[in-house]
């Protein structure tokens, strides 16, 4: 990207009403068979068009082709038995009852593949892919049949690998990884998480991003962040491992969050997607807020390094206030953007 503070989001964007109940995570589809590939991709540009209009400049799909972020993926794959289900502690926070690993994980056919090459055709823009990372993959599931949660994340790295590939093939010029879990397993962090993404990239030429995050405005995130303290010092544990690493962009929460801003310092080098937008409040920032945050976070990430962007996704949001927060981050990257260059 040659723009300075070049716009996105950090995933999910609302789905029409007509597509999927609104303002509900994981809401079930409303369409079946043809008419829910043609209402995907309809989606896919109402909100490519909402993106384009809030002047957003690297642009998704807005996750309008996946009910969730990590089962979608995981449906696709062999091994899973999604019929056999147990109930888990997901992130250590909240129980689910989850699919059963039953044999090897595999993934016969690509997944996101044609959604991307989808997106590619509908614009010139830079385009952003997320997928699943590994260790959020494995505690989404219940293993019976690798009884090793690091076995089956290499496993599931080696399968983001080949999609990856896949992806950069049809013109995808970001991917992005999920590790919401890396704010909780630390010693597995430390251990095989950095080293399982690492392995998810192996041989890519795109950019690669890794988005870290306390999730959705759901009430067991919100919970657990009141657990959390006046300081949020969990990224402290992964950034440091992260700026080593060969991932090249950090996605993280800033705004109305108990994240020390100076905790950037850490991934110096790296480039950072600063999170100015709150997606557990219904209230739309002001653009002088988001600059707000911008500026703060310039005294530790270089300018030319600093990819303004939500703290997390939209999806559950109503359409209206996610536009109008599409809007603010647009407008706010622009105030900076323009002191910058003055
Ligand atoms: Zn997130």
């Amino acid at each position: 990207m040659n723009k300075l503070l070049p716009t996105s989001t950090a995933g999910s964007l609302p789905k029409p009403s007509w597509l999927a109940e609104p303002e509900k995570l994981w809401s079930p589809w409303k369409l079946q068979v043809e008419a829910l590939v043609e209402g995907k991709q309809d989606a896919l540009r109402l909100t490519l068009m909402d993106q384009q209009q809030a002047g957003i400049d690297i642009v998704s799909d807005g996750e309008q082709t996946r009910q969730h972020f990590v089962t979608t993926f995981i449906e696709h794959l062999d091994g899973v038995d999604f019929e056999k289900r147990e109930t888990v502690r997901i992130r250590d926070r909240y129980d689910a009852s989850v699919p059963t690993v039953v044999g090897a994980v595999e993934r016969p056919n690509p997944v996101f593949v044609e959604d991307a090459r989808f997106l590619r055709q509908q614009t010139q823009q830079p385009i952003k892919w997320a997928l699943p990372g590994p260790m959020t993959m494995i505690d989404t599931l219940y293993d019976a049949h690798y009884k090793s949660r690091e076995k089956l994340a290499w496993e599931f790295a080696t399968i983001l690998n080949q999609e990856a590939r896949e992806l950069e093939a049809a013109g995808v010029d970001i991917i992005q990884f999920d590790e919401p879990a890396f704010n909780v397993f630390f010693d597995e962090v430390n251990d095989w998480g950095v080293a399982t993404l690492e392995r998810a990239i192996e041989g890519l030429k795109c950019e690669t991003a890794v988005h870290i995050c306390y999730g959705y405005g759901i009430k067991a995130n919100t919970d657990w962040k009141n657990t959390l303290g006046s300081e949020w010092r969990q990224y402290e544990e992964s950034f440091p491992k992260l700026q080593k690493s060969g991932i090249g962009m950090i996605s993280l929460e800033c705004h109305n969050s108990h994240v020390p801003m100076d905790l950037i310092e850490l991934l110096r080098g790296k480039k950072v997607m600063v999170g100015a937008i709150d997606v557990a409040s219904e209230t739309i920032e002001t653009p002088e807020q988001v600059a707000d945050t911008l500026r703060k976070a310039l005294r530790f990430v270089d300018a030319d390094k600093l990819y303004p962007c939500t703290n997390c996704g939209m999806a559950p949001l109503s359409r209206r206030v996610a536009k109008g927060k599409l809007a603010a981050l647009g407008a706010g990257a622009a105030i900076v953007r323009g002191e910058l260059l003055a």
